[in-house]
């Protein structure tokens, strides 16, 4: 949005000292906020300890887009019945559940009694989970487990349409289907709310700017990315202007969202100890080749 400074939250923070310096949130003991504004709650914030010399590491990693969306189909390759599920750009963690769903529902056509799903990352873990609920003998086979997956290194927010396709690309149909996918993963995500170690949780995130929103147009988005947002605009809670001075924030505009955050680490553990505790088994394997001159359920 033009004139808009920093959407931020306590993540954000810890991840950006340029931004922290521009705030003039660092070594700042006054964060406590102003005086209360009458029938506002605007919590303490507390200022993040984030400096350079605290960066731990970095990782770098690339979203994996498909201009016309997820591959979410059947293939019969030999005797068995491949269900492809991949490329959620970045939406991935957002949407695994949805699209897990309608992944397990194509694999169960037949009730087959044992699944084989390739990979360990957030799409092949909900899946696995997903299979296992709807009675198969699960195995994954992943060249590489969570945290050690490409998933582990998402942000982690509920941003069920980014980069999730491009509107020349993908049709009304896809369209439908992200609806279904969002909407059957925002439910699942509930039943993690609450759990010891927070692996989801709500939070609260800021963006400041230096004018009223609306007051300049939107700039185009030259790469023409998909926006389904307003489709699910029902699920979430809107944002909400927070009046002037009521903020400890230096811009006179201040919006406040509140947001689903999944702490990948935590999740993710939770994730694979439900799968084993459920009789899941898991291989290290990498493959090179599609098995197509042998069944693929023998070398599965
Ligand atoms: C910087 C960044 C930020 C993001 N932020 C968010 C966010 O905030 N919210 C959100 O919803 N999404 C986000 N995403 C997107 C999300 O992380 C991805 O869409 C998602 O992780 C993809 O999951 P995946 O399971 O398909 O892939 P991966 O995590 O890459 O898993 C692939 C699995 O397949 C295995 N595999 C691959 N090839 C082979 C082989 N040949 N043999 C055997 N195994 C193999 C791998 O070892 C791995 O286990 C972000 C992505 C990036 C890059």
């Amino acid at each position: 949005m033009a004139g808009e400074r920093w959407g931020l939250d306590r993540r954000n923070l810890l991840l950006g000292s340029a931004g922290l310096g521009a705030l003039g949130l660092g070594g700042c003991a006054t964060m406590a906020g102003p005086a209360p504004t009458p029938g506002v709650y605007t919590p303490t914030i507390a200022p993040v300890r984030a400096s350079m010399n605290r960066v731990f590491d970095i990782t770098v990693c690339l979203r994996p887009f498909r201009a016309a969306g997820p591959r979410l189909e059947a293939e019969t390759i030999a005797d068995t019945l491949v269900i492809h599920n991949y490329g959620h750009g970045g939406s991935g963690w957002s949407l695994s559940w949805g699209s897990g769903t309608l992944a397990v529902r194509m694999a169960m056509a037949n009730s087959p009694a044992s699944v084989a799903v390739i990979g360990c990352g957030a799409i092949g873990l909900t899946t696995a989970l997903l299979a296992q609920e709807a009675g198969a003998k699960v195995t994954i086979y992943a060249r590489d487990l969570l945290p050690d997956a490409r998933s582990a290194r998402a942000t982690g927010s509920w941003t069920p349409d980014s980069r999730i396709a491009l509107t020349k690309t993908a049709g009304p149909a896809f369209a439908d289907r992200w609806e279904e996918m969002a909407r059957i993963s925002f439910k699942r995500y509930r039943r993690y709310l609450g759990l010891p170690g927070t692996p989801v949780e709500w939070s609260d995130r800021y963006t400041l700017l230096d004018r009223p929103p609306g007051s300049e147009p939107e700039p185009e988005d030259p790469l023409g990315f998909a926006s389904y947002g307003e489709r699910i605009r029902d699920l979430t809670p809107h944002s909400e202007m927070l009046p002037p001075g009521s903020t400890p924030f230096p811009t006179p505009y201040v919006r406040r969202n509140s947001s689903m955050q999944f702490n990948v680490a935590d999740y993710a553990h939770t994730l694979m100890a439900d799968f084993l505790a459920g009789g899941g088994r898991i291989e290290r394997r990498e493959f090179t080749r599609l098995p197509s001159s042998t069944p693929c359920r023998k070398r599965w």
